[in-house]
């Protein structure tokens, strides 16, 4: 029946759920019957390093859910893998499409992917349409009087306010258009075997916003011993939750929570404005400090053992867990930049390949912060000192305690710096160098 019949597609990426999906929404109301799919992104999954990651099966599990959804309102999720390019020229062979619909994703590689697939479509005369979801401003929505993008945080904040109305923020009532899916019996769906990955021990946090800790946030999110701040970045990640209920909960519940989802923002839109973040500095004098990138330093790092509780204890929440609390993100990576000069690059890629809310936007913003060498970075003088960060945020070692139960025996390592030699030495070197260029 499906290959005789006309559909349009909805492709689910970065949004996978069916309540207020922006792009689902559009291609409920096209008036063409919705065939709803998910790609195994081969060209993404070829890159893993690891045939346990517990994003596949974040994503395995999702989309086995939204498949329940789906069979309940009496529809099906096509689910395929491969490079997007080939499956969508197989389905053109054996379906009518009348049209896609999908959500936009602002990463280079997706924007690439995206050209190819319409032009792939329009050869064809099958129209591809695209919607902001995953955000609540994109692109130049918030932009400088001057069209041009802002690069600063707090100017960006203020415009971000004066062009917010409801609107922005409003649902989209996706099961009030049930009835436009395709009716179709269930597709078989792949074991997570059958895409090539194994399943991982670690457990994944909830999807819904915990209100007690959002209206304490502005008291709590600092301190890593506490359960202070939301958990729900791999939800917003993967589009589990939506990003417009999030904020209305923010505008409810914590002004400085909001805050946090407009860096959000701002960090999707500086990738969008210059992609060249994602393998350079922002600020090009940056790429000229000469890293030391020891080796031997940076498997100490990686591994949890630089002799720095803080440090360490946060290397291992993430190698253990897929998560790192923010503080402790922005101090071992301060150390990893500053303290041992390494390439903000090789920490960047760490993370990429550990965080479960992994997101090149996010996390490039994170790095090129801590290095200095992003947009509204910490200036380059500033090094955290992971001692005293201790004293401020884990003053009971509740945090280091529990990650590096061995930190007051003898059986720890020894610093790999000197804490007051390193920070000297970082500060010289980005000195000479940014006086250089
Ligand atoms: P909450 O504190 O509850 O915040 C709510 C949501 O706001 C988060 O879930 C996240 O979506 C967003 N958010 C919060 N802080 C930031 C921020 N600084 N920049 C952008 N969005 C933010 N966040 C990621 O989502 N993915 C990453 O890959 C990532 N890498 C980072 C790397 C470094 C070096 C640093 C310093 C920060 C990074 N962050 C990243 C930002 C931040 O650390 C995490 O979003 C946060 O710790 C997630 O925990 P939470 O959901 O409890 O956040």
């Amino acid at each position: 029946m499906l290959s005789t019949t006309p559909v349009a597609i909805f492709w689910f990426r970065r949004d996978l759920r069916l309540p207020d999906n922006a792009g689902l929404y559009h291609a409920l109301k096209g008036g063409t019957p919705v065939l709803p799919l998910f790609i195994f992104d081969t060209d993404i999954l070829d890159k893993l390093p690891d045939t346990h990651d517990p994003r596949v099966q974040f994503i395995h599990d999702t989309i086995t859910e939204l498949a329940r959804s789906l069979q309940q309102a009496g529809s099906g999720l096509l689910v395929k893998k491969g490079q997007p390019r080939a499956v969508f020229a197989d389905l053109m062979q054996n379906l009518k499409i009348a049209a896609v619909y999908t959500n936009h994703d602002y990463e280079p590689y997706a924007e690439q992917r995206d050209t190819e697939i319409r032009n792939l479509l329009a050869a064809e005369n099958i129209s591809f349409h695209t919607f902001k979801d995953q955000v609540i401003f994109e692109k130049n929505e918030v932009v400088k009087p001057d069209g041009k993008p802002y690069t600063v945080f707090t100017p960006y904040k203020k415009r971000w306010f004066l062009t917010l109305n409801n609107f922005y923020v409003q649902s989209y009532p996706t099961e009030q258009y049930f009835k436009n899916l395709v009716g179709t019996a269930p597709f078989p769906l792949p074991t997570l075997a059958e895409i090539g990955f194994k399943p991982t021990s670690i457990r994944f946090p909830g999807k819904i916003a915990p209100e007690a800790i959002i209206k304490t946030y502005d008291q709590t999110r600092d301190y890593p011993a506490q359960s202070g701040t939301s958990r729900l970045s791999l939800h917003l990640r993967f589009g589990t939750i939506s990003i417009r209920e999030t904020v209305r909960l923010a505008q409810r519940l914590n002004s400085t929570w909001l805050n946090e989802l407009i860096w959000r923002d701002f960090y999707h839109m500086i990738l969008y404005h210059f992609p060249q973040v994602a393998i350079q500095a922002f600020k090009p004098a940056y790429n000229h400090i000469p890293w030391r990138n020891n080796e031997d330093e940076f498997a100490h790092w990686c591994a949890g053992t630089t002799g720095y509780p803080l440090v360490d204890a946060g290397m291992r929440e993430l190698n253990a867990t897929g998560f790192m609390h923010n503080r402790v993100r922005m101090v071992v990576a301060s150390f990893l930049c500053k303290h041992l000069l390494i390439d903000w690059r090789w920490g960047e890629a760490y993370f990429a390949g550990k965080l479960l809310d992994y997101d090149l936007a996010a996390n490039n913003g994170g790095w090129q912060w801590a290095a200095g060498s992003g947009c509204d970075a910490a200036p380059y003088f500033r090094v955290f000192n992971p001692s005293a960060q201790i004293q401020k945020f884990d003053r009971q070692k509740l945090y280091v305690q529990h990650w590096v139960p061995e930190w007051e025996s003898s059986n720890y390592n020894k610093p790999l710096v000197n804490h007051e030699l390193a920070r000297k030495r970082a500060i010289n070197t980005y000195k000479e160098a940014l006086a250089t260029f």
